[in-house]
């Protein structure tokens, strides 16, 4: 069942979400060569805390830490470690969840690590903008299959990998909620959206194939090829007068 969201609940999420934007914020200008990605951890879990807030993924089926850090061909779910330092011509995607007075925000950014190669900052750019995209399509009376065509599309026009084994999803009193959002097209026409729904977008792009699997700890997503990936997530509500995204900084 897809939920929508009261006027004071979608307050709530925004806090959530002005939270999550925060502590997405100070990560990234943390992130440089020789800091690990515990370091980043620690960085969130402060920001959540302090701002009264719980942080979403710590225990969420048993993930040890506040967010995912996800290395080059690291897709999704990576775990902080003391041991993973940052290297200069990486990417890593921060993936973050706050939960505040019951309430949940979800946004993930990619970003680099000094200089990187230009590859890399298209493959960034291109996924981020496949965010967008699929963000105006977050209309009243919408089919949400619109806005995954609008992420095949984005991926197809620069020939990059859609990673479809893993989607957005519709999130606000827990973190995963329906619908499932494909980051495609799948030839169904998926649910049509209504005001007060607040759903998760999440394209995940690679550079080489889009086929993933899960490491040893049963945690790690990594692509088949090594090649890397890159995500960018956003909460969005659907609203009368157009798409709002509650995971921004006030
Ligand atoms: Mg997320
Ligand atoms: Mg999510």
């Amino acid at each position: 069942m897809i939920t929508r969201k009261s006027r004071h609940e979608i307050s709530l999420m925004r806090s959530a979400g002005c939270i999550v934007a925060e502590a997405l914020y100070e990560m990234k200008s943390a992130v440089k060569p020789g800091v690990s990605t515990a370091e980043l951890d620690k960085i969130a879990y402060n920001i959540i805390r302090n701002n009264h807030a719980i942080p979403t993924f710590k225990g969420y089926h048993g993930f040890p830490a506040s967010i995912c850090a996800s290395i080059n061909e690291q897709v999704v779910h990576g775990i902080p470690s003391n041991d993973i330092l940052l290297k200069e011509g990486d990417i890593i995607s921060l993936d973050v969840g706050a939960t505040f007075k019951g309430f949940v925000g979800d946004s993930a950014i990619t970003v680099p690590v000094g200089i990187v190669e230009p590859e890399l900052l298209k493959l960034m750019e291109v996924t981020e903008q496949a965010l967008y995209d699929a963000i105006k399509k977050m209309i009243v009376n919408n089919n949400l299959s619109e806005a995954s065509g609008a992420i095949e599309d984005c991926a197809n026009q620069h020939g990059l990998g859609i990673v479809t084994t893993y989607g957005g999803h519709g999130v606000g009193h827990s973190m995963h909620e329906d619908p499932f959002v494909f980051n495609y097209r799948t030839g169904m026409p998926g649910p049509v959206l209504k005001s007060g729904m607040t759903i998760a977008i999440e394209p995940m792009f690679n550079i080489g194939t889009g086929d993933v699997h899960t490491l040893e700890d049963e945690w790690t997503v990594v692509t088949n090829d090594n090649k890397p990936s890159a995500h960018f997530e956003h909460t969005v509500l659907v609203a009368d007068d157009g798409p709002v995204i509650l995971t921004l900084a006030k």
